[in-house]
């Protein structure tokens, strides 16, 4: 079968292989891979920064953004042949850490958790992959190619369950406002879940290229072109940050209202050295019982919330966000950047 496969720390070491069909030992269903979302994550990995082959191989199948249709299933499994599924990323460490021991693998403890497609597993970019029951999730047929959204939708999900625990804190905390920085596919689906909290939604971008701003629109927010300080006065009581990049991140801790919050959801790379002011961050911080934390992956709580959010909303807008499709062939195609792009998916179908 063909696969999507790297040699994880060599830069540019992409390729579509010809590979076995994928061993029983990945699990008991057996998958057809129908779309496989492409992130920031994967152009890491690509770039030879980020990823690991599982022990003894040299190459990993990439992909952890799944869409999938059942082949074969063992009877009584929770999934049957037919069902449109996705799969989830991370696998519980082996110790296990009392994180992963109660299913919170999103919260690993001692970083031994694996990952498919990024940390020595491999990935959903193949034809098939197989699968343990436990990490499959069952979509509703009506979500089609939108349920390529669910995984990145996980990790949003995931962020606004921990801001939401986080701000329950304090008994009468009621969040108005939300700020989101970056109109990629994690702002906006960040975005979206603001939307479905009632919040008064504000998305900010440095740039305009595409259809982000008419997205934006669509979903009742409100688009900022620029930067944090241009945004003057305003002080949201929620701030997601997406982008990661070091500027907008040293802009966003302590922007928030009193007892505000920010969730950091965007992976920088180190070696950028910024000005900040600490001893001013930490008085904003203190004086306003400020949160600042961070969020990455999601567990299976997370991954139906996802489910759940996306089936709520506009099923068009969601289309909206899949700004281009590469076929499997052409998939190294799908890793170069072209403006306006929102969420490239690679089409298995
Ligand atoms: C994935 C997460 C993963 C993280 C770090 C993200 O792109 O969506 O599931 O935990 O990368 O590897």
């Amino acid at each position: 079968m063909r696969a999507l496969t790297v040699a994880p720390g060599i830069a540019n070491s992409a390729r579509l292989d010809d590979v076995l069909e994928p061993p029983t030992s990945d699990g008991a269903v057996l998958v057809k891979t129908l779309a496989l979302g492409v992130c920031g994550t994967d152009r890491e990995i690509v770039s030879g920064a980020y990823g690991w082959a599982p022990p003894g191989e040299e190459r990993l199948v990439i992909g952890h953004e799944s869409l999938g249709r059942v082949r074969e299933a063992p009877a009584g499994c929770g999934v049957a042949a037919g069902d449109l599924v996705v799969g989830i990323v991370r696998r519980p460490d082996p110790v296990p850490c009392p994180s992963c021991a109660v299913g919170e693998w999103d919260m690993c403890r001692n970083g031994r958790y694996t990952e498919r497609g990024i940390k020595e597993r491999n990935g959903y970019g193949s034809d098939f992959f197989r699968i343990e029951p436990d990490f499959l999730v069952k979509l509703d047929p009506a979500l089609g190619i939108n349920g390529v959204l669910v995984e990145p939708t996980s990790v949003v999900a995931k962020a606004w369950d921990h801001t939401e625990r986080i701000g329950g804190r304090a008994r009468a905390w009621q969040p108005n406002t939300l700020l989101v920085t970056g109109a990629g596919p994690i702002g906006l689906l960040a975005a979206l879940l603001g939307a479905q909290r009632g919040l008064d939604v504000h998305v900010l971008d440095h740039n305009d290229r595409g259809p982000k701003r008419k997205i934006v629109r669509e979903l009742g927010a409100t688009f900022h072109l620029g930067e944090i300080p241009d945004l003057g006065s305003f002080k949201p009581d929620i701030l997601m940050e997406c982008t990661g990049a070091a500027p907008v991140v040293r802009d966003a801790i302590g922007r928030t209202a009193s007892a505000g919050i920010v969730c950091l959801l965007g992976v920088s790379a180190p070696g950028r050295a910024l000005t900040l002011d600490i001893g001013d961050v930490n008085r904003t911080i203190v004086l306003g019982n400020d949160t600042v934390f961070g969020s990455v992956n999601a567990n299976r709580e997370h991954y139906e919330d996802a489910v759940a959010a996306l089936q709520r909303a506009d099923q068009s807008w969601l289309d909206s966000l899949i700004t281009r499709h590469v076929g499997v062939e052409r998939w190294t195609h799908s890793l170069v950047q072209q403006p306006g792009d929102i969420k490239v998916i690679v089409d298995f179908s």
